[in-house]
């Protein structure tokens, strides 16, 4: 059986990137404790390459990393690849977001538009990077939170595909619409060739 490495440090990435594989027979593992790679990348796809190849090269395993974030148009872009670091907690960087978005386009929902990307990096043994896909949510940034589900940004992020906030949809949904859901569709049909065509297994 295959070994593959999650790269990540977070116990509940870990255990959804299991479930999200488990049809393809793969023993999941998470990265070794103390092993922290530095997110240095301009773009989500530069992070996740960092962090798979780093991992591949520390244990000799194949190593699946990822990188995602919400990237608002009226913004530049930003939180982008600062995502996770733009403020202390999921409050405090859903109140800056709506402060430095102000009232840009509060009468036109079209002109708050945003995107969430999960991109995700699977590295070999030797640490090269032989495998990369991206999945992409579009949405628009609300004016005030919605719903009780989800994470992170997710109150404000409303898909207007479903009519709903990534926090008002059951979890069913946002696994199907979602940037993870979808960047892991890409990656699974792939992953599984990459990794039955595999030589070596840590
Ligand atoms: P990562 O773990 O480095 O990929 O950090 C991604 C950051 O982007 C998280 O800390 C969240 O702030 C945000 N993010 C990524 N995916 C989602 C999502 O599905 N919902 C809400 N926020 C998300």
């Amino acid at each position: 059986m295959t070994t593959l490495v999650i790269a990540s440090g977070n116990a509940g990435k870990v255990r959804e990137f299991g479930q999200l594989l488990a049809d393809l027979g793969l023993e999941t593992r998470p990265q070794p404790d103390g092993l922290d790679v530095e997110e240095t990348g301009n773009t989500f796809a530069a992070n996740a390459r960092l962090k798979a190849s780093a991992v591949a090269r520390a244990t000799g395993c194949w190593a699946l990393a990822d990188d995602s974030g919400l990237s608002v148009d009226a913004l530049g872009g930003a939180p982008g690849v600062h995502s996770a670091r733009y403020a202390d907690s999921d409050g405090a960087r859903i109140e800056r977001l709506l402060r430095e978005l102000g009232e840009a386009g509060a009468h036109d929902p079209a002109s708050r538009g945003a995107c969430f990307t999960a991109a995700l990096a699977l590295a070999n043994p030797a640490g090269e990077v032989v495998l990369e896909v991206e999945g992409i949510c579009p949405g628009q940034i609300l004016e005030a939170p919605r719903g009780e589900g989800g994470f992170g940004y997710d109150p404000v992020f409303f898909v207007p595909e479903a009519g709903l906030t990534f926090a008002e949809m059951p979890h069913s949904q946002k696994a199907e619409l979602g940037h993870r859901g979808r960047a892991f569709a890409a990656l699974k049909p792939q992953l599984q060739e990459a990794l039955m065509a595999a030589t070596e297994s840590c």
